[in-house]
């Protein structure tokens, strides 16, 4: 848990976007995070966040809304902690440069998910990884560090086939993705591309899900992160949904489960033990319904406060061993609120030591 006696000053990157207005909704309130600077591109920076942003969701608190808006750099945003929903085009430089000013990076980009020192990390799954942190600053010299997390539709995949995983070994999965508009941040997709429509190509998003999965359930051995020996074969489509990425997956295992072996070690899944009880953790992470047309975004998308994966339509499958459904918010679960549960199990197992910033 906290332990230390007061809130931890963080800052968000990239705050005037889809992501970055999360942050700002989750922050709201938070027991161990205050926020206190938000910073965008030079188009917004010295305005107010209330003129830079055009605020999507909910009410925005004054406190807020009257913050001067900052540049993306170490000298002008102080805090020590730094939520990042910088667009990928800019974050390799700007997040780097913030590590090396001491700061700890919790980053939402592409950029450096899947190279070798930086942990990319669903607590739940796979909360161990962050034992990397420890050798990436040792390694780089820096003081502070980068933590990522994964793409918002391989979150989905790997929550779901985590507890199966750990039990039978998952080797092979065909993934069907049916992603939001929101994860195309904002504007994002144009309204006469997508009403009524659905558009079979997200740029750069079917390479993320066929490698991050098998870093996510890899394994970390104290040194290095090997990854799982799993093939995977994704398409992403763009549908008229608002918020939450489902996916149908076919899934093939070293030791082929029944459906109803597999439901049984679905719902008694807890993941990794130390996020338990963290603020944004859902309880249970997992959500598993039985009737046969769920999930779906509209009903089920905010479960756990937008943090739980539901999963359904549990099956066997006549191509590989196991057909399922999942699917979870892409911009809570998948983005924000998955690097604010990455923050809270590093500040609670102590692993914050040395940043730099006030
Ligand atoms: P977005 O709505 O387009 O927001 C992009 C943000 O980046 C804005 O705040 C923008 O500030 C800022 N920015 C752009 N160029 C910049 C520059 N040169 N310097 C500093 N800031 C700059 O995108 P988003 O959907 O929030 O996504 C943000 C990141 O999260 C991306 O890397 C994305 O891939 C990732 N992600 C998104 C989702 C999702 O569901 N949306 C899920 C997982 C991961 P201005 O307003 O000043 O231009």
């Amino acid at each position: 848990m906290n332990t230390s006696a007061t809130r931890w000053p963080v800052a968000v990157l990239g705050a005037t976007g889809a992501v970055g207005q999360a942050f700002i909704r989750l922050l709201d309130g938070h027991p161990w995070f205050d926020l206190v600077e938000v910073a965008a591109s030079e188009r917004s920076a010295g305005k107010s966040y209330r003129d830079a942003a055009k605020w999507l969701e909910g009410p925005l608190r004054a406190s807020v809304a009257g913050l001067t808006v900052k540049a993306c750099t170490p000298d002008e945003v102080m805090a020590p902690i730094v939520f990042s929903a910088l667009d990928s085009g800019v974050a390799g430089e700007v997040e780097a440069a913030f590590a090396k000013a001491g700061r700890l990076v919790l980053s939402n980009a592409k950029n450096y998910r899947m190279v070798a020192d930086v942990p990319l990390v669903i607590p739940e799954v796979n909360g161990d990884h962050l034992g990397m942190l420890a050798q990436q600053r040792a390694l780089r010299g820096w003081a502070g560090g980068i933590v990522t997390n994964a793409n918002c539709a391989t979150t989905v995949i790997a929550a779901a086939l985590a507890p199966l995983h750990e039990r039978f070994q998952v080797t092979k999965v065909f993934a069907t993705t049916m992603q939001a508009v929101s994860g195309a941040g904002y504007p994002g997709v144009p309204s006469l591309d997508i009403l009524g429509n659905v558009i079979p190509y997200i740029g750069d998003e079917e390479p993320k899900i066929e490698t991050e999965l098998g870093k996510l359930l890899g394994r970390y051995d104290g040194q290095q992160i090997v990854p799982a020996d799993i093939v995977v074969s994704a398409h992403a489509n763009r549908v008229p949904v608002e918020h939450g990425h489902t996916v149908c997956l076919s899934v093939g295992f070293a030791t082929k489960p029944t459906p109803e072996q597999a439901l049984e070690v679905l719902r008694a899944w807890r993941g990794v033990e130390a996020v338990r009880g963290l603020p944004s953790a859902p309880e249970p992470a997992l959500i598993i319904r039985d009737e046969a047309d769920r999930p779906q975004p509209r009903r089920d998308v905010n479960e756990g406060r937008g943090m739980a994966t539901t999963i359904g339509r549990v099956r066997a499958d006549h191509l590989f061993d196991l057909r399922l459904v999942a699917m979870s918010h892409n911009v809570v679960r998948g983005a924000a609120g998955g690097s604010i549960l990455n923050a809270e199990l590093l500040v609670s197992t102590g692993q914050l030591a040395g940043l730099r910033g006030s």
